[in-house]
């Protein structure tokens, strides 16, 4: 199979960063920063963020994303945000279970799989993240941390709607740390997640699924782990928050 057949996405994941008129004068830059871009760009924001970022990536090819959202779709849960909110804002992807959401506000498999059905019944496309933490790679189960994430997040998700979703894996101790994984590693757990949804759906499902890497990705080391086989893309911290930085990834992405 060719991994050309698949979308190469390259996301942005702002965490709790920039204002809104920040975001506004960022994306100004940003949108010529990337312009002649070969990948799908997303840009994932704070939620008070969306409004200006939409208006800003309008007539562009920027995409934009949420960081989370509640699986509900209304009702008495103060301070949450709806899918059908996200969507009647012009959104188009959402984050859904980064391991801050996890580790920070008890984000559980369970959560993270209502929530994705509730994205995809609004219409928005979720980037899903799955990831190990040190002390589980260390005792030789990432494979099935991630393979377990993956399932209990695709529970009961069609094979048709999976053409909408993204799975990012995140190694935990990869995120913020400057530690990355090598390309090989990438490859080695993206080529995991990949089989354990031929195993789940079948192989062309699998092979047309895009499985980002996530974890410390910078200018320097991109272009590398965007080269393996297993790796369509990029879900981006730190280095997302520089206009040149990002702009250099996403023409990494070729
Ligand atoms: C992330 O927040 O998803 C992430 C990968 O962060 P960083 O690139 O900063 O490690």
């Amino acid at each position: 199979m060719n991994k050309a057949v698949r979308k190469t996405i390259i996301a942005g994941n702002w965490k709790m960063n920039k204002t809104p008129s920040e975001t506004t004068e960022f994306l100004g830059e940003l949108k010529n920063a990337v312009q002649d871009a070969d990948c799908e760009v997303v840009v994932c924001v704070p939620f008070v963020d969306l409004q200006n970022a939409v208006a800003a990536a309008k007539g562009t090819n920027i995409k934009v994303g949420a960081e989370n959202l509640h699986f509900e779709k209304s009702g008495a849960f103060t301070g949450e945000i709806s899918a059908d909110m996200l969507i009647d804002l012009g959104v188009d992807y959402v984050i859904i279970g980064h391991s801050e959401r996890r580790q920070y506000f008890a984000e559980t498999d369970v959560t993270v799989n209502k929530k994705v059905h509730a994205a995809l019944a609004a219409g928005l496309k979720p980037i899903i993240c799955v990831g190990e933490h040190l002390e589980q790679r260390e005792q030789g189960i990432t494979a099935e941390v991630c393979s377990l994430q993956t399932k209990v997040a695709l529970k009961d998700v069609s094979a048709e709607d999976l053409k909408n979703i993204v799975i990012a894996y995140e190694p935990v101790w990869a995120i913020g740390t400057g530690k990355t994984a090598t390309a090989d590693q990438a490859d080695e757990v993206c080529g995991i997640i990949r089989q354990t949804i031929a195993d789940l759906y079948n192989q062309g499902v699998a092979e047309a699924t895009t499985i980002q890497y996530g974890g410390s990705m910078n200018a320097k080391n991109a272009k590398e782990l965007l080269s393996k086989y297993h790796v369509d893309g990029g879900l981006i911290g730190g280095a997302s928050l520089k206009t040149e930085d990002f702009g250099i990834i996403v023409a990494a992405a070729k």
